[in-house]
């Protein structure tokens, strides 16, 4: 194909995707709004897409790029003087490295545990699979925020790390930080701090004069922070960063290897050979939005989500889970419509919000990561969002036909084979001759999820992965 073709055929596929700017898709992407800044990240990104960081000494540049971010980010998090920080390709990979070097740091224990409350990241219990130590999962509270006593009661001998989130990505609270890490420091265990999704909003909104909880290094007994830049940063995707107290708290991340005759590997991260881009596109956005423009950005998200709140008291079918701390809002039903017919009708006007499955006796959720681009087009968000619940209502509650619920709750999520899951696609009628692929619409298939444990629905959606990831040869 000739350049013309080629690229015309990306942007022709890349229509079936979720806008990534205009402020209407309310999770995956985050946009600022402003397209100079835009233009300038991705501009970096090419510049620097061949670059590679895995030797500082043959592109110091990439080196200064990173010292740079860690640099302004110590600022933002109050972290002391001795603070180390370390650029990653994003938050499971910050969060999969705090978990390792926490591992790490304590060789004397044979079976390591850490202790995550049970709003906690996805990304811990992939750390967990990855690294082999054992998450405690501890209830939250009724406002969905840790509960410290429990978390303080679960620390053993085992403990290598206690986990906290500033905010939660699903209810959107930050939890009580002091008491969790003060706990951890009386037991000389590591307390990491997962901000990944606001810790580029909550310093902002706190110089704003917004009530924070404190969370930052400030607290004593925080050893380590995780921030996204591809969040609220509003960096192209692909960085984020893990910050540690001291250096000696970092040194077990590294990876040095000189047991063979090439290069000598040396790595702060999980990846080795990788791009400049990121990273370029990173530093090329935080210096061009600088903190001015961060607070500005700060600003119009927060009264956009103080706007939305209001809004939302005129859809009385739906219900605000926990009163935001920063820009993630989680919205449950009141019975009368179902989330999962709400969130395909907004798909349909135009609006990517994201559905949450029942968890730990909760029901399913709306999810909303506010954007500054969104805040420009709140109004026309409000009226979409009242058609959908009205539309849902209308509707009624979503119907399975009974042989399908029994056929998925007959599954077993340890010995699900593939006859099983096929059998489950063709009784939904997503079993084809070409394969399969994506449904049409989502809501019955989240319905069905939402009938099945967590394990099934792991097991459940891994077997369907599996099968539309197959290759098509030409
Ligand atoms: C997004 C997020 C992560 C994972 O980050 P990715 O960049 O998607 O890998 C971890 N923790 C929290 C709280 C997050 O919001």
């Amino acid at each position: 194909m000739a350049e013309p073709d080629v690229l015309a055929r990306l942007r022709e596929m890349q229509r079936s995707d979720v806008p990534v700017q205009g402020g209407r898709t309310l999770a995956y992407v985050y946009d600022s709004g402003l397209t100079e800044v835009d233009r300038i990240g991705r501009a970096a990104v090419a510049a620097y897409a061949g670059s590679n960081g895995l030797d500082p000494t043959a592109f110091p540049s990439l080196l200064t790029m990173e010292n740079d971010l860690v640099g302004f980010a110590c600022r933002l998090l109050e972290a002391p003087p001795s603070a180390v920080g370390t650029v990653t390709s994003g938050g499971t990979e910050s969060v999969l490295l705090a978990v390792q070097g926490a591992r790490d740091s304590r060789p004397d224990i044979e079976r390591p545990r850490m202790i995550l409350p049970t709003t906690a990241h996805a990304a811990f219990h992939k750390a967990a699979h990855y690294f082999g130590v054992e998450p405690v999962l501890v209830p939250v509270g009724a406002d969905f925020r840790a509960d410290p006593e429990a978390m303080a009661r679960a620390i053993d001998a085992d403990t290598v790390l206690v986990v906290a989130s500033a905010p939660s990505y699903a209810h959107g609270v930050v939890d009580p930080v002091t008491p969790i890490a003060a706990a951890a420091l009386a037991s000389g265990v590591r307390c990491h701090v997962d901000a990944c999704i606001g810790g580029w909003i909550l310093p902002y909104a706190a110089r704003l004069g917004r009530p924070v909880h404190p969370w930052t290094f400030a607290v004593e007994g925080v050893t380590s922070i995780s921030v996204d830049l591809h969040k609220y940063a509003y960096a192209p995707k692909g960085t984020s960063l893990l910050l540690h107290r001291t250096p000696e708290l970092r040194r077990p991340q590294f990876f040095a290897s000189a047991a063979w005759p090439g290069y000598t590997m040396l790595n702060p991260t999980m990846q080795s050979t990788k791009s400049g881009g990121p990273l370029a596109g990173a530093w090329a956005v935080v210096q061009t939005i600088g903190d001015e423009g961060y607070v500005e950005l700060t600003r119009r998200v927060l009264e956009g989500v103080d706007r939305l709140l209001a809004g939302l008291e005129e859809i009385p079918a739906l219900r605000v889970v926990a009163r935001p701390d920063s820009t993630l809002i989680a919205l449950a039903s009141n019975g009368s419509c179902d989330i999962f017919t709400i969130t395909d009708a907004m798909t349909s006007a135009g609006w990517y919000v994201q559905p949450q499955l029942s968890y730990d006796g909760q029901p399913p959720t709306i999810h909303l990561s506010l954007s500054a681009a969104t805040t420009d087009h709140l109004d026309e968000f409000l009226v979409a969002l009242a058609a959908a619940v009205e539309a849902a209502v209308t509707a009624g509650p979503i119907s399975i036909d009974p042989d399908i619920v029994a056929f998925v709750q007959g599954l077993d999520a340890a010995t699900l084979s593939d006859a099983d899951f096929d059998g489950l696609l063709a009784a939904i009628g997503m079993a084809g001759d070409g394969g399969v692929g994506l449904p049409e619409s989502m809501a019955e298939i989240n319905a069905l999820l939402d009938l099945a444990a967590p394990a099934l629905r792991e097991a459940l959606l891994t077997a369907f992965l599996d099968r539309l990831t197959r290759p098509k040869r030409l």
